[in-house]
């Protein structure tokens, strides 16, 4: 069997490349409607940036890693969530 070679830079497991998509991202999404705890966002959300707070049964948003994509927003049953526009990254 061959042994795997190490790639330099910036590469990592799987082929994927770590960034923070949330600092060139042109908008956010903000959490304004009623959020019913589906965790829709969350399974949906490519970039792992919603948390829940299982205690306060609510999502939050990591804009480190938010990339403004608005997955979220669409595939929110209860259109709790609206993308707000955001100059320069944030
Ligand atoms: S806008 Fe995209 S990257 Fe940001 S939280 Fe929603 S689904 Fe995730
Ligand atoms: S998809 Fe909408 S209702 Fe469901 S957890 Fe996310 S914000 Fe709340």
């Amino acid at each position: 069997m061959k042994k795997e070679k190490s790639i330099p830079g910036p590469v990592s497991k799987a082929g994927t490349i770590p960034t923070r998509m949330g600092t060139w991202s042109t908008a956010k999404p903000v959490l304004k409607g009623k959020c019913t705890f589906c965790l829709f966002c969350w399974v949906f959300c490519p970039e792992g940036a919603i948390s829940q707070d299982e205690a306060n049964r609510k999502v939050t948003f990591n804009f480190e890693d938010c990339k403004g994509c608005g997955i979220c927003v669409r595939e929110c049953p209860t259109k709790a969530i609206e993308m707000v526009e955001v100059e320069g990254g944030r």
